[in-house]
């Protein structure tokens, strides 16, 4: 067995009630001023940190939006530089997050991170700028949030649907983390405990929002695939995603949820190792379809039709997907391609 495994520097506080850390985080760090960034849904939040902070506050910005378009980034350094920030506190999920990672790349100023789905983003150094309808992605250490701040109390209110696409979104980190070039036994077993952890605990959100165990377990999930992704280069999954969302500006979560059992059901025919790790975390002798089923019993979206993607735009998915090579366990044909996303547009799994 051969591998290398790099360890990110990250600071992780956990536990119901850990967002009254914050102010301590704050100062351990040395940050005097943070600008508050948050998505316009999570103004309320934004204000509770804010309040924690006291004069260590410098600002709110609530202006996030999904895959972190340009503008809203220039907007929101200029705040940064306005209201003399010397670092960003971003309070949401994947989008409050971006922003952050975006004034981190360009301005220098470090991150703490509140997260409030489970997208994972604030694992990863991996920052996405939108601009003119293309997405792009890069990997650079100064993105990493110092301190993460995981409090499953604040996930109480994320909504169900929006709690299982965002679980789903989760899951496929791990996925593609098992089959990566760069996988390694470590990253295995977060991988394994993260699926695991998500897919026991979703269902129990779904019957009862308020389950604090279930919320706990969802959120340490998170973190576990988040952490995978950070650790590995993603392939074609996740390739997918990022020009259905950058260009046809299909929603981030439930995106990865409709298309995770196409691509799986593809890909793991040629990575039995992952497969079986896979089996074991959600106890099936058939991943891509009880991915499928599960997701679909917990009433997600079911085909990129749903989510408005039209058959006229599978060319484009194709020609934008073969323009940039990235990993891929599986050799990927345009005709492959093509055939696995007209299922998943539309939704032919579970049958
Ligand atoms: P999001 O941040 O847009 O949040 C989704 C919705 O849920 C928003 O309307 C938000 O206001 C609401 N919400 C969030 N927390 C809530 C809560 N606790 N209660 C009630 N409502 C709540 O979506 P997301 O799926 O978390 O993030 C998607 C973005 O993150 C995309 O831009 C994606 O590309 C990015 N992402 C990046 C990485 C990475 O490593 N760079 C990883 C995953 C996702």
């Amino acid at each position: 067995m051969t591998f290398t495994y790099e360890a990110l520097p990250m600071r992780v506080v956990f536990g119901v009630g850990s967002l009254l850390q914050l102010a301590e985080e704050a100062e351990r760090l040395g940050l005097r001023r943070l600008l508050v960034l948050a998505a316009p849904g999570r103004r309320a939040l934004a204000e509770q940190a804010a309040t924690l902070l006291g004069e260590t506050c410098a600002g709110l910005f609530t202006e996030a939006r999904t895959h972190v378009p340009v503008a809203v980034a220039d907007e929101a350094r200029a705040a940064a530089r306005d209201t003399g920030a010397d670092g960003c506190l971003t309070v949401g999920g994947g989008s409050a997050v971006g922003l952050g990672k975006a004034i981190a790349l360009t301005a220098g100023l470090p991150l703490i991170s509140v997260p409030t789905t489970y997208a994972g983003s604030e694992m990863t150094p991996v920052w996405g700028l939108t601009d003119q309808g293309r997405k792009r992605t890069g990997r650079d250490r100064s993105v990493l949030p110092r301190s993460v701040i995981y409090d499953p109390q604040l996930t109480l209110q994320l909504p169900v649907d929006v709690s299982v696409t965002s679980g789903f979104n989760a899951i496929a980190h791990a996925v593609e983390a098992l089959y990566a070039p760069d996988a390694s036994p470590i990253v295995s077993l977060m991988a394994e405990e993260g699926v695991r952890s998500l897919a026991a605990a979703l269902p129990a959100i779904a019957a009862d929002p308020g389950d604090m165990g279930a919320r706990t377990d969802a959120l340490r999930g998170a973190w576990l695939c988040g952490a995978c992704l950070a650790a590995t280069t993603m392939s074609l999954h996740h390739k997918l995603c990022h020009i259905l969302g950058g260009t046809f500006d299909l929603p981030h979560a439930a995106t990865h949820t409709v298309l995770l059992p196409y691509v799986a059901a593809f890909n793991l025919p040629a990575v039995p190792a992952a497969e079986q790790v896979l089996r074991r975390a959600l106890a099936t002798d058939d991943v891509p379809m009880h991915l499928a089923r599960a997701s679909a019993e917990l009433g997600a979206p079911r085909s990129l039709a749903e989510l408005g993607l039209a058959e006229r735009d599978l060319d484009e998915v194709v020609t934008q997907a073969e323009a940039r090579p990235y990993a891929n366990p599986r050799p990927v044909t345009p005709g492959a391609l093509r055939s696995l996303l007209a299922e998943a547009l539309k939704g032919t799994l579970p049958p």
